[in-house]
């Protein structure tokens, strides 16, 4: 069964002796370094010196480096720049200033996993990855909660990895909800799978087909909006808070007859097979490459289905739609202050 942790199994002092430079000052950066510290955990964050973000961390508080620098005085080393130049930062700034013993910790597991960080042998390698974005990572740290994390060991040199990813993982407030105990390779492919056949890849891809085959039959472009992205956020909260139970519960008798008697004949038994030729292409490493080679070549196919998507227009419709929701939004507010006298 799946080890899960909570705040009683960590203890935040492990890291007592520690630093903790914390690479980046992006989503993930911003929000592991300002929760370390206010859980009293020695933080450096480490920028270039051309970095946007400078100013922010340090308005914030915080003692801010280069990333070589940073390094060199931290013993527990969090990258948190994008997965993208991980492997550039590796080589110039991190290997040269590792030490035995040190803590190599990463928020996703893809530059290891592929290889394309072979990490120096004499320190630990960790995962501590929130399931969630960094703003909300913050934002629950704010508002005692916590956001779900996993925790990964891949290299174990000082015997005590896993105690010391449990302590960072209480740290930024990921164990008072829970920390799910997995490996970077698990964690990778089920991630990059994710990403693309359901949550971001598939369920646009939902999403633009029902659109158009509303409009093309005739529909009003601001109906199929509503009907097939907007109302889509209702049914997926009602997901999360009940799985697929609580929504079929919630919708009317009729949407759940015929839901029930059509989903499977949309996304059918081809869809299922083109989710395992995606799941291979995970698994072999094919992805990756693919996405390692569109990054030297300045990605230019990136660069064009984003203007493919911009163009798609269930943009300029949504854009309409949410601008009059924004206005509708502002009337309600302007009728509430004037019943204030
Ligand atoms: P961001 O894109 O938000 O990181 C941007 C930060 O990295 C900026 O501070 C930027 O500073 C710095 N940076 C960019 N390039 C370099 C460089 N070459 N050298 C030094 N610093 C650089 O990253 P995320 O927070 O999105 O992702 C960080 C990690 O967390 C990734 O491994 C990602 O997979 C993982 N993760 C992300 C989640 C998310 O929701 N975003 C969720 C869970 C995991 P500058 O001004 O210098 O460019
Ligand atoms: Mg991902
Ligand atoms: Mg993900």
């Amino acid at each position: 069964t799946t080890e899960i942790y909570y705040d009683d199994d960590a203890d935040v002092s492990t890291l007592d002796d520690e630093t903790v430079a914390v690479l980046g000052y992006g989503s993930q950066g911003h929000a592991h370094a300002l929760n370390l510290h206010e859980s009293g955990v020695d933080v450096i964050v480490g920028l270039r010196e051309s970095s946007s973000s400078r100013s922010a961390a340090e308005a914030d508080g915080l003692t801010v480096e280069t990333p070589a620098e940073a390094v060199s005085q931290a013993s527990y080393i969090s990258v948190l720049v994008p997965d993208t130049v991980q492997a550039t930062v590796y080589e110039n700034d991190i290997e040269p200033n590792l030490e035995d013993g040190d803590t190599l910790q990463f928020a996703h597991g893809l530059n290891i996993h592929y290889d394309q960080i072979e990490p120096s042998a004499n320190v630990d390698v960790t995962m501590v990855a929130p399931k969630s974005p960094g703003h909300l990572v913050r934002r629950n740290y704010e508002n005692d909660e916590g956001t779900p994390g996993l925790l990964a060991i891949y290299q174990d040199t000082t015997g005590n990895a896993e105690e010391r990813a449990l302590a960072y993982a209480k740290a930024i407030g990921c164990a008072r909800a829970g920390v799910i105990e997995t490996t970077f390779q698990e964690e990778v492919e089920s991630d990059l799978f994710g990403e693309q056949a359901v949550l971001c890849g598939g369920v646009t891809s939902l999403v633009k087909h029902g659109y158009e085959t509303l409009v093309d039959a005739g529909y009003s472009p601001e109906i199929a909006y509503f009907e097939c992205l907007n109302e889509l956020k209702l049914i997926v909260d009602l997901m999360y808070e009940g799985g697929n139970m609580e929504m079929w519960n919630s919708v009317s008798d009729t949407a759940e007859y015929g839901g029930l008697t059509r989903g499977d004949r949309i996304v059918d038994d081809t869809v299922r097979e083109n989710m395992e030729e995606v799941l291979e292409e995970v698994q072999n490493g094919e992805f990756t490459r693919e996405w390692i080679l569109e990054n030297q070549a300045g990605r230019p196919s990136y660069g064009q289905l984003r203007q493919a998507e911009q163009e798609h227009d269930i943009e300029e419709v949504g854009e309409r739609l949410r601008d009059l929701f924004a206005w509708a939004d502002e009337e309600d507010a302007d009728a509430e202050t004037q019943e204030v006298p």
